[in-house]
């Protein structure tokens, strides 16, 4: 059996408790060691096989889960699996080698980056929607999803896997309408202790990266809701009833 498991942002305690468990029980670990942190495996039993992706195929990857496939495999990734983690093309594998998984989740870095801010991406009077985007780099992204096209919606963004390519960004992002004043942020490394929170914006991007010399392990956030006008919430307003409570007339 293997378990997908979501390591979180960064801060191991960050872990689901399902996560850690799935670690402590495991009789083979394989790590995406570019970004996962070490600290949790350190949870896994002394004897439990421990491998690092980062220098290997996806071949490799699921020939030791095919030679292994009567073990409790743990696959760890970073943040969620669900978003750029490369999972459906080991599920695949595994389905065709008639080997049952399951997927537990994590604290993608796009909530930690939000958590280190303080940030809420669904202001009400400023954006409903959160667009999860990047550039495209090696691996292409369709037209449609353009940056020029998703930032025309003028929601929130968080964009993934593109910190080395902040002055393009920055560019598509005002040719698709956001002006250059408008609020971004760049977080480094989310949850981990050398975690670094960078406010600036649209136009500020490639400015803030270069001071702060970041080029990889960031998420740059764009939109209103880094400014700090907002509606307050029909939730929790007096007036407002909802199936929990009813509110004055
Ligand atoms: N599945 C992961 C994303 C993997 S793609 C998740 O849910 O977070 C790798 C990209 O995620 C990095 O290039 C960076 O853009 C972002 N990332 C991962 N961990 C991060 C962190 N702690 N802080 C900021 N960005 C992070």
């Amino acid at each position: 059996m293997v378990h997908f498991v979501g390591a979180g942002p960064g801060a191991a305690d960050l872990i689901t408790v399902r996560g850690r468990e799935l670690i402590e029980r495991a009789d083979i670990i394989i790590y995406a060691g570019s970004l996962v942190n070490k600290e949790l495996l350190e949870y896994a039993a002394e004897d439990c096989e421990v491998y690092n992706s980062a220098h290997m195929t996806l071949e490799q990857v699921t020939g030791i889960m095919e030679k292994n496939r009567d073990k409790s495999i743990v696959r760890l990734h970073t943040g969620d699996p669900s978003v750029y983690g490369a999972i459906r093309e080991q599920e695949d594998v595994l389905e065709r080698l008639g080997i049952e998984y399951d997927v537990c989740p994590g604290v993608s870095s796009m909530f930690g980056a939000a958590a280190a801010l303080g940030a809420e991406y669904t202001l009400p009077g400023v954006s409903q929607s959160v667009i999860i985007t990047r550039m495209a780099g090696r691996t292409p992204v369709p037209e449609a999803e353009s940056i020029e096209k998703l930032a025309a919606h003028g929601a929130s963004m968080a964009i993934f896997l593109s910190a080395g390519m902040l002055g393009e960004l920055s560019e598509r992002l005002i040719g698709g309408g956001y002006a250059p004043g408008c609020a971004a942020a760049i977080v480094y490394k989310a949850t981990w202790p050398d975690e670094k929170r960078i406010i600036t914006t649209v136009g500020g991007l490639a400015a803030a990266g270069a001071e702060n010399g970041i080029s990889k392990t960031a998420l740059v956030l764009v939109g209103g809701f880094l400014d700090g006008g907002y509606e307050r919430s029909r939730l929790y307003d007096p007036a407002f009833s909802h199936g929990c409570r009813k509110g004055a007339e």
